[in-house]
């Protein structure tokens, strides 16, 4: 793992007065697509950022725009597939960012296709990766969110864990179980001052599914908007549940997805 950290304006004493001012928040997943985005929508707020992923020169171009923008941010590169790396990168970002009061569990892999052709290896990365990794990172960081009185925790699902979708299955039912994550950790942190709370977003133009062309639009074609999301569509919708603003949403599910489950 290494680490980058940047010094900007902001850092160097003029203080941000977004309404994230003052904390910290840690994205998994920020080095592309809706998790990049999100980390520039916190960053933009005031929140210190802490961007990982695995890609360093796509993740230091991330603090760099940060940066630029006049917010503060590291790169810490981690590959998520076990306890042992979620655990590494919370224990990072803590040191880096003096504490984590913002969890985004965004980095996810999407792979499509028959359940025949699905190889063990790839239905363990899967689960781990939008499992075993978001469950550790919670486990690593919430008890310190839960000593403070204060913390928020946002999880990627989809809403391909809502309906049944051909070839979605293995994809579907890893976030179906982040999905009653969410449930879960509302009911175990929420009472100390941590809210989790999900996003469930619908197809979204990313680099991750630039090469799903036509599908995507087809995808999307079902539910009322008719068309894909932008990503900062969907970062509009974590930054609001990572902000003081959702103090009263606990444990929610909110499809951001044009409407598709909705029909
Ligand atoms: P993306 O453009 O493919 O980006 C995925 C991000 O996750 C990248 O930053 C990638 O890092 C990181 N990542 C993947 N595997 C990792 C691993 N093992 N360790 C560390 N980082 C890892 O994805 P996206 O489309 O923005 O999707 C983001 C999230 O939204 C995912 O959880 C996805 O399931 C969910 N989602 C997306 C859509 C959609 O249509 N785009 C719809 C519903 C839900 P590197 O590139 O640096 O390796």
């Amino acid at each position: 793992m290494t680490t980058t950290t940047g010094d900007n304006t902001a850092a160097a004493g003029h203080a941000h007065t977004g309404e994230l001012a003052g904390t910290a928040a840690l994205v998994t997943g920020a080095t592309s697509g809706i998790g990049r985005t999100t980390a520039l929508a916190l960053a933009a707020l005031g929140a210190r950022v802490v961007v990982s992923g695995r890609d360093a020169t796509r993740g230091k171009q991330v603090v760099a725009d940060i940066e630029e923008a006049g917010g503060t941010a590291y790169f810490v590169r981690a590959d998520l597939r076990d306890e042992e790396s979620a655990r590494t990168l919370a224990r990072t970002a803590t040191a880096l960012a003096g504490q984590v009061d913002i969890l985004v569990n965004n980095a996810g892999l999407f792979p499509f296709g028959p359940t025949e052709g699905t190889t063990e290896e790839s239905f363990d990365d899967v689960y781990a990766t939008n499992v075993k990794v978001p469950y550790f990172l919670v486990a690593q960081l919430a008890p310190a969110m839960a000593e403070r009185g204060t913390g928020a925790i946002v999880n990627v699902t989809t809403m391909v864990a809502e309906f049944g979708a051909a070839g979605m299955g293995l994809y579907g039912s890893s976030k179906a179980a982040l999905r009653l994550l969410t449930k879960a950790w509302a009911a175990e942190y929420g009472p100390r001052g941590v809210r989790v709370n999900a996003v469930s977003p619908g197809p979204t133009r990313t680099e991750g599914t630039a090469a799903m062309g036509d599908a995507l639009d087809a995808l999307a074609k079902g539910g009322p908007a008719g068309r894909p999301a932008g990503p900062e569509e969907i970062a509009e919708a974590i930054v609001f549940l990572a902000s003081p603003r959702a103090s009263f949403v606990h444990g929610a599910l909110v499809p951001v997805d044009g409407g598709r489950i909705a029909v």
